[in-house]
Formats: structure tokens, sequence, C-alpha cells
């Protein structure tokens, strides 16, 4: 069932307006992204037919833009990859950490992607290995574990790189 508006829709909308707004600060894969969006199941992709072998029924469905940016199309994707990693976490409370860079290291990271984004990764393992070998640190009836850690790396050139890691929080002999 088709809801009420979609990301289609505001991008149909305020797209053509948005884009004369922003001329000249959006890139190429952008502007692509948006018209992949905008004519996602819509006449302008055309169409197929789809029937059923059994009772014969057919009907016309337009074709989708099959971009990964598309909600339409990577709806249904994104909730199964999301309950895969559901299933893959530990039955206990998670804590959510974020590891944080200042605003100004955005244009060195901007321009050096892979070097930046390792160096953070590897900084937020290592603070969260020292972290959780340290008695001190940890409740002495829990343990902060790296191992169930799953990362989220968000950046934007415009403001600081935050790195999102969700910490499993148990007790080691339950591992046994
Ligand atoms: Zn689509």
């Amino acid at each position: 069932m088709r809801p009420d508006l979609e990301v289609a829709d505001i991008f149909r909308s305020a797209g053509p307006t948005y884009r004369a707004a922003h001329a000249g600060h959006l890139s190429l894969h952008q502007l692509k992204v948006m018209s992949a969006i905008e004519t996602c199941r819509t006449a302008a992709l055309g169409g197929h037919v789809e029937a059923c072998e059994d009772c014969g029924h057919w009907r016309v469905a337009y074709n989708s833009c099959r971009n990964r940016h598309c909600p339409k199309c990577q709806g249904a994707a994104a909730r199964t990859w999301l309950a895969e990693r559901e299933a893959d976490l530990l039955p206990v409370g998670y804590f959510h950490v974020v590891f944080t860079l200042p605003a100004e290291i955005a244009d060195i990271a901007w321009q050096n992607k892979a070097l930046v984004y390792d160096l953070l990764f590897r900084a937020a393992s290592e603070t969260m290995l020292t972290i959780a070998a340290d008695p001190m640190r940890t409740n002495r009836k829990s343990a902060v574990s790296p191992l169930s850690a799953s990362s989220r790396l968000t950046a934007s050139p415009a403001s600081s790189l935050k790195l999102s890691a969700s910490i499993g929080n148990w007790s080691p002999r339950s591992m046994s």
C-alpha cells in the first residue's frame, strides 16, 4: 500500500527549486540519485508486464530505478539487513558510544577519506580495548567487549566526523 507521502513526492515537488538554489554545489552523483528517486516507478522509466502463470491475471507495472539510495527500491533490503544484524546481537544491554573529531579536521578527512577514517576506526578500537581491559573503568560484574562492537561512520564536509559504536555489556561467565 502506498504511503500518503513518499520521498519521491518531496523530490518531485521541491527538487527543481532545490537544484536551482544549489546549482554548482551538487555533484553529478547527487543529481543522479535525485533523478533516480524522482523517476522510480513512473512512466519515465518505462514498464513491464507481470503475469500470473496459474490464473492468467496480468498487469502493467512501471520499472524501478534500483538505485541503492532509493527508499522505495531499498526499503525491503534495508529491513532485511537490519533484522539480520539484530539476530547477530547478544541478548544483553548495549551502550552507544560516539567518537567525534574536531570540525577543523573535516576538510582534511574529505580529501583523505581512507586515511582519516582508518585512523579514526583504529583510535576508537584501541580506546574501547583499553577501557575494556581496565577493571577500574568497568563494572566488576560485567565487561565491555569490543568484539561485539558494530560501527557506523557518519561524516559530512560541513560538520565534524562522528564514529558511532554500539558496545555490548555482559558477564564474561555467561559466555562459557
Ligand atoms: Zn527506486
